[in-house]
């Protein structure tokens, strides 16, 4: 899967169904209804965009 920007973003996580599908969920959208809580990949722009730590593990 690339999801852009997603793939380097604290916010995103990583959400597999039963059927083996994997999909990146946006947190943000939790607290703000700008972010659609699943955006169309792969996400070139995002105001919400912050670089996850690099040690932090999903
Ligand atoms: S804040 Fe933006 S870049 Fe980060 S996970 Fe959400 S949509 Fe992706």
């Amino acid at each position: 899967m690339n999801a852009g920007l997603c793939d380097r973003c604290r916010h995103q996580r990583i959400v597999r169904n039963t059927r083996g599908g994997v999909f990146s969920m946006c947190e943000r959208s939790r607290t703000d209804e700008r972010y659609p809580k699943y955006p169309r990949l792969p996400v070139e722009h995002c105001a919400g965009y912050e670089r996850r730590p690099v040690s932090a593990s999903r």
